[in-house]
């Protein structure tokens, strides 16, 4: 697998795929990888003839006070990892030249990213896109793979692309999951071993939403009542928030008429675990 740390060698080796007829399949990520990021590698591998990643650990999405500098990394790891998978090119750009000096221009998707995590982490949307729209300047892909399990991230730059006419794919790739249900993430390394099962009741509790659904359950605070209960229950987890969302434009849903996003993100001891699930109606 090829490393490219610059942005103009990138750049040129894209324009030079692109005139031999390749298509570019591209997964951005923040590297540490798990099954999950892998798995989006190989639909890269599938969708394209070159599959290429980014690492890049974004300082933009984070606030002062989130955990930009102890965010996990391990590049030799993710290098082997994504090589074994078939990935020909990663794109490792160094901060400096993402952001030098002066710079001073953001994107910024509006309505899809003011509920949720748009409420609790103020910078963080704002960073994605920015970040996002300049990897894809960078490598020109066709087609790029983004995870359901950030899925209001996934419903803003399918806006980004469709309102910045940016020719591009979007693909969104189903959750990963550990054995025991766990969304994976690279943040699951900060969990202490006795915070697992307050952490495995995210998708309980996702679960357990579907099964009030299928009993006959449409009422909104009813579904949030039962889910911030199998939350908390047990203790050692604080709701950030659970809310039922239109999952197109992620504004709250009173009622249940139609596919409806659980989205949840829960503080277990200092880990902020984020999951969701699309409710169904019974055929
Ligand atoms: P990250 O490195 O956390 O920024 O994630 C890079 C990409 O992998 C994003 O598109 C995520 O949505 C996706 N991703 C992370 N964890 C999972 C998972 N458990 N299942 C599916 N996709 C995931």
């Amino acid at each position: 697998m090829r490393i490219i740390e610059n942005i103009s060698e990138m750049q040129r080796l894209a324009d030079t795929w692109r005139a031999g007829r390749e298509r570019i399949a591209f997964v951005p990520t923040m590297g540490f990888f798990h099954e999950g990021h892998l798995d989006l590698m190989r639909t890269a591998r599938k969708l394209g003839t070159k599959a290429v990643i980014s690492i890049f650990v974004n300082p933009t999405q984070f606030a002062p006070t989130e955990d930009f500098e102890s965010y996990p990394r391990d590049l030799q790891r993710d290098i082997d990892l994504s090589t074994a998978v078939g990935t020909d090119l990663a794109f490792v750009p160094r901060v400096d030249e993402m952001y030098p000096e002066g710079f001073q221009t953001y994107v910024n998707v509006t309505q899809v990213t003011e509920n949720l995590c748009g409420m609790s982490r103020p910078v963080f949307f704002r960073g994605v896109a920015t970040v996002v729209s300049k990897l894809f300047h960078a490598v020109k892909p066709h087609i790029a793979v983004f995870g359901q399990k950030d899925f209001q991230q996934l419903v803003s730059i399918r806006r980004m692309v469709k309102d910045m006419n940016m020719d591009i794919d979007i693909v969104g790739h189903p959750i990963v999951r550990e054995q025991d249900g766990l969304a994976m993430s690279s943040r699951n390394t900060y969990l202490k071993p006795g915070e697992r099962p307050a952490a495995l009741r995210l998708n309980r509790s996702l679960k357990e939403a579907q099964e009030l659904v299928d009993l006959g359950e449409r009422n909104a605070t009813v579904i949030l009542k039962a889910v911030n209960d199998r939350l908390t229950t047990g203790g050692g987890a604080t709701v950030d928030y659970a809310r039922l969302c239109d999952p197109d434009t992620i504004e709250d849903v009173e009622v249940i008429s139609g596919p409806t996003l659980l989205a949840l993100a829960v503080w277990v001891g200092k880990t902020r675990l984020i999951d969701n699930r699309v409710l169904l109606l019974p055929a």
